[in-house]
């Protein structure tokens, strides 16, 4: 972690001036700030770009007036933007008392101290000691972890942030349209426009509108396995992943778990579960997550975040897990626990906009950005419901779109109870989005009447999209058996096996291909519940050890 005591900053351009200055600083001030010196006027200038790009605080200036090229009073006022507050003092001769009164004015300078200063109990500290007392009651502790600078409807930027916001990494969203620090950030970093985003870190170089792999990196996460052979991989960190995570390594097996975005699946949008076991006023399911990825590595899981599984290869009697990235690794068993994915909505306008007022599942990253506006949630189903009842906590405009006549059919008793309660939220039945309009961002939508196919125009803030949901069985449908829709067949629902080359009939949660288990919402059949999936992944270890024990 970079330094973060607040700075002291002297420049003179005699070096043993210099010397004198930063010995009585440090003696009387370096248990409480950091006394940074030099003797050029240009490194003092670049020092507090830098200071500004790291979000270190400045306290104070000492700067000689009179020096080559870039003078005190150009120091000073060099600070003037980035650090408002910081005092600012000119060390003078004599002679430059006038530059001095000057700069009183120019530059708002707080004090000039006349050379020499000797003895510094008298004529040094006494002034500093004041100015500092005085920064100190103004100071406001600046943020000082990743920030993340872009301009308002950035869809790169939108993605950055919510990837950090789903691994669950603090940052701070600066926009270049509301925030005047944004601009000097960038304008400190050497970049432009054209390099948006720019992520600043505590330490280490800025990064200029970087893949989520890179970030990932760069803040700690590991996509890349620490061994080539495992006993078992598990592919998607949702609550069935993590589950089949916990006990795998809890009970000894060298256990590898492969997530493509962030852990916790659909279960990590959810804002707040109220209906898993042993936690009476629910839980959100970021905070879920977070207890279960911390479970899961202190038993001794290894987690790969972000990497995705592209494709399994069978060599008996192991399975080749092939990366995204060009990696494979193998595991002697699998569990798949994929889960599913939002379908999307097809209509004129809106993968333009996705990421900008458009939205498939919710959070408070979205939700916030669009405050006050109204907002429209499409489908009738739980995942639905729950959003539409979250999203009144931002705005008391909230409209349900659904294509049937009412939800009765579609969501809990509780849910509807619920939505019916609540002033801010209405239902439109019969309808269906047809359209979004907007320039750098969501505007309007186009609604059309199902009886009547009547289209009206209405201006909308944000849409969340919940409107089913497919199983995400791409990288292994050439392996294992599938259903119609695409979910893992296992156990008893098998049709007739090829190729099963062991001396016993599929376990309960097995696939077509020995070895390769499936459990949660990707399985055919699957209730589509937190408690289902953690049910369900830890139910599927105890078959891979005796599938294990049976090679
Ligand atoms: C908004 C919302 C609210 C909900 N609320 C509730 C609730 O209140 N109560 C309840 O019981 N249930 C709720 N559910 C349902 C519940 O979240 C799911 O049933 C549960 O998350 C399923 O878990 P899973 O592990 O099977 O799959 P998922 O949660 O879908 O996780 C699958 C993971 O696999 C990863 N993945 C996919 N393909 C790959 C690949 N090729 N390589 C690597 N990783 C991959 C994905 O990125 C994802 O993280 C809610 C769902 C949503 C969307």
């Amino acid at each position: 972690m970079t330094e973060q005591r607040p700075v002291i900053l002297a420049i003179d351009d005699q070096p043993e001036v210099l010397s004198a200055v930063q010995r009585d600083l440090r003696a009387r001030y370096s248990d409480d700030y950091r006394i940074l010196g030099t003797t050029d006027g240009q490194e003092a200038i670049a020092t507090i770009d830098e200071l500004a790009l790291r979000g270190t605080p400045l306290a104070l200036i000492v700067a000689d007036q009179r020096m080559p090229g870039v003078t005190g009073v150009d120091v000073l006022r060099s600070s003037l933007d980035k650090f408002p507050a910081a005092k600012k003092t000119l060390l003078t001769a004599y002679a430059d008392t006038d530059a001095a009164i000057d700069a009183i004015n120019e530059v708002g300078l707080d004090y000039y101290i006349m050379k020499p200063w000797d003895p510094p109990e008298d004529k040094l500290y006494p002034i500093l000691d004041d100015l500092l007392v005085e920064w100190q009651a103004a100071y406001r502790p600046t943020y000082t972890g990743i920030r993340v600078i872009s301009q308002e409807w950035s869809r790169q930027a939108f993605e950055l942030k919510a990837f950090l916001a789903r691994n669950q990494i603090p940052y701070r969203s600066m926009l270049l349209e509301k925030d005047a620090e944004a601009n000097q950030l960038m304008e400190a970093a050497g970049a432009d426009l054209s390099q948006l985003p720019l992520v600043l870190f505590p330490e280490g170089e800025p990064l200029t509108n970087p893949s989520t792999e890179i970030l990932a990196q760069r803040v700690g996460l590991q996509s890349h396995a620490r061994a080539d052979a495992y006993d078992v991989a598990i592919v998607g960190a949702g609550p069935a992943g993590l589950a089949a995570a916990v006990y795998g390594a809890s009970e000894g097996l060298k256990t590898l778990l492969i997530e493509a975005s962030a852990p916790g699946g659909q279960a990590g949008q959810s804002t707040l579960i109220e209906n898993y076991l042993g936690f009476p006023k629910g839980i959100s399911g970021a905070d879920l997550t977070r207890r279960a990825y911390s479970q899961a590595t202190r038993l001794g899981a290894e987690i790969l975040v972000p990497a995705r599984v592209e494709r399994v290869e069978r060599k008996d009697p192991y399975r080749i897990v092939h990366l995204a990235d060009g990696t494979s690794i193998t595991a002697k068993a699998m569990v798949v626990t994929s889960g599913v994915e939002y379908r999307q909505l097809q209509a004129e306008g809106l993968e333009e906009l996705k990421g900008a007022g458009v939205y498939y599942g919710t959070s408070n990253i979205e939700a916030n950005y669009h405050r006050d506006q109204p907002m429209f949630v499409i489908g009738g189903g739980n995942s639905a419901g729950q959003a539409s009842l979250f999203l009144t906590r931002f705005t008391d405009s909230v409209t349900i779109i659904i294509r049937g006549d009412s939800l009765d059919s579609t969501m809990s008793r509780y849910l509807i109870d619920n939505i019916e309660a609540n002033d801010s939220v209405s239902v439109l039945p019969r309808s269906q989005v047809a359209g979004a309009h907007g320039g750098t961002h969501l505007e309007s939508i186009v609604l059309r009447n199902l009886d009547t196919d009547e289209q009206t125009e209405t201006k909308a803030g944000a849409i969340f999209i919940f409107i089913g949901q497919k199983a995400q069985t791409d990288w292994i449908s050439d392996l294992v058996q599938l259903d119609e829709r695409g979910f893992v067949l296992s156990g008893p629902n098998l049709g007739p096996l090829k190729n099963w080359n062991v001396d016993r009939d599929p376990f309960p949660l097995e696939t077509s291909v020995p070895g390769v288990f499936v459990a949660g919402d990707v399985r055919h059949d699957s209730i589509r519940r937190v408690a289902g999936a953690t049910g369900e992944g830890s139910t599927a270890i105890r078959f891979v050890h005796q599938h294990l024990a049976s090679l």
